[in-house]
């Protein structure tokens, strides 16, 4: 298989390269220390969200005037149709956008708005609700959060207990909610309620809209194990939401929730940042090496071959990643795949953080950005990356998917 661009192809890289070179905001520095990812490749659109609040206010001017830029084009949601403010690019174009931003090291711009819910509205919700969510969240003007897990619902999220009881023309939610990320930014969230409790768990479930500022609304934030706060718990205590917004039928919300889901696991492999991390990490051992002699002689050669070993593994996510490119291209959806890249470049990241701390050595157990290797960004990776095999589908949850649905294993 030939991966180079076709000459089409190598001109859309030249324009959307031209492009940021011109219109990303001079005075925008987004902060890499941010809380959800200490990446400058904000390939989620994770830290802008953050970026957006920020008490900096070149910072919040600059995230805005960016996803005013990209909006323009249509490319802060390229894969959105045309009709609703999208660029409607093909599965490659998109994936060379996102290649370039990422390569540039600018935000993507509102993440859980434009991935999740955006292409869930266009695909099960109302016209209404289309006209009055998607274009404020193009312009970034409304940032959301998905409050699916709970306590006791995680991988398996059918067994959520947060209830919605219809009096009239609302719903009165009572429930909790877990590991919301970015609640505590978000102006709206988007939710999973039991509407039917004598149903099967998987039926009697509905997917409602909800202003986060309704009253009965507690966002309670949590502190990850560095520091960060990237996650909330939520509280419904009475909480009545119109029944306009429901998106899709009564009780049929875990058929519009795992459209959600398919949405979440298709997305694109994060290799530039991982190859980017690699190269940042032979640029500082070349330096220290100038300065200060060779590293010890074993450790060397540790970190050689597994440096080399990281390298091959961003090539294979890489393949892994533009397979997935060409079967969309070729109007197939994947399934098994999406599981297989979400689960490579998930226990890759770990890797690639694990391999940096033994590069590092006794620097990795130094926590302060200033005057240590990579500013710290391989401390803090090396436990930012310990998530990775937990959200959108933990490891066991991917490895069963490979198994049963790839390979055609039995189920036990
Ligand atoms: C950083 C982060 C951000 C998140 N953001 C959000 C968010 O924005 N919105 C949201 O709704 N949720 C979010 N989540 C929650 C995430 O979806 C859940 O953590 C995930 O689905 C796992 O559920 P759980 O934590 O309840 O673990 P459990 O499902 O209780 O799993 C515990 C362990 O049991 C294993 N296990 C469970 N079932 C099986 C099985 N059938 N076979 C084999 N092993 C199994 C799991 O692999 C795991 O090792 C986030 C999580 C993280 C870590």
């Amino acid at each position: 298989m030939d991966w180079s661009d076709s000459p089409e192809h190598r001109a859309f890289r030249d324009d959307v390269r031209a492009f940021i070179r011109e219109r990303f905001p001079k005075n925008y520095s987004p902060d890499i220390h941010g809380h959800q990812s200490l990446e400058p490749e904000d390939v989620f659109g994770y830290n802008w969200v953050a970026d957006r609040c920020s008490s900096d206010p070149d910072r919040r001017e600059g995230a805005m005037a960016w996803a005013g830029a990209l909006a323009e084009r249509g490319w802060v949601a390229p894969h959105w149709p045309k009709e609703y403010g999208g660029a409607g690019l093909s599965v490659a174009e998109e994936h060379i956008l996102s290649e370039e931003m990422a390569r540039a090291r600018v935000p993507q711009v509102n993440g859980i708005g434009v991935n999740l819910l955006g292409p869930t509205l266009i695909a099960h919700g109302s016209e209404e609700q289309r006209r009055q969510h998607l274009p404020k969240i193009l312009s970034g003007e409304v940032t959301w959060a998905q409050g699916f897990s709970e306590p006791g619902a995680g991988s398996d999220l059918a067994a959520l207990q947060t209830k919605a009881v219809r009096e009239g023309d609302v719903y009165v939610v009572n429930g909790q909610k877990i590991w919301t990320t970015h609640a505590q930014y978000a102006d709206w969230l988007f939710i999973l309620a039991r509407t039917d409790p004598d149903e099967p768990k998987h039926r009697g479930i509905s997917m409602f809209l909800l202003d986060a500022k309704t009253p009965g609304v507690t966002v309670t934030p949590i502190e990850d194990m560095r520091g960060d706060v990237p996650f909330n718990e939520l509280f419904f205590d009475d909480v009545r939401v119109p029944v306009a917004n429901r998106v899709g039928e009564e009780h049929r919300g875990w058929y519009v929730a795992m459209a959600t889901l398919d949405f979440e696991r298709s997305g694109i492999g994060a290799t530039v940042k991982y190859r980017r991390t690699l190269e940042d990490l032979v640029a500082w051992i070349r330096d220290r090496e100038a300065s200060r002699g060779r590293l010890r002689h074993h450790a060397r050669d540790v970190v050689r071959h597994e440096i080399a070993q990281r390298l091959i593994e961003v090539e294979v996510l890489n393949s892994l990643a533009l397979r997935t490119v060409s079967m969309q291209e070729a109007g197939q959806v994947p399934n098994v795949e999406a599981s297989v890249n979400q689960l490579f470049s998930a226990e890759l990241h770990q890797r690639i953080a694990a391999t940096g701390m033994k590069a590092i050595g006794m620097w990795g157990g130094n926590w302060e950005h200033d005057g240590t290797p990579l500013e710290g960004f391989l401390a803090h990776k090396y436990l930012e990356a310990v998530p990775y095999t937990i959200l959108s589908g933990t490891a066991e949850i991917q490895r069963n998917v490979i198994a049963t649905r790839g390979l055609g294993l039995p189920r036990e």
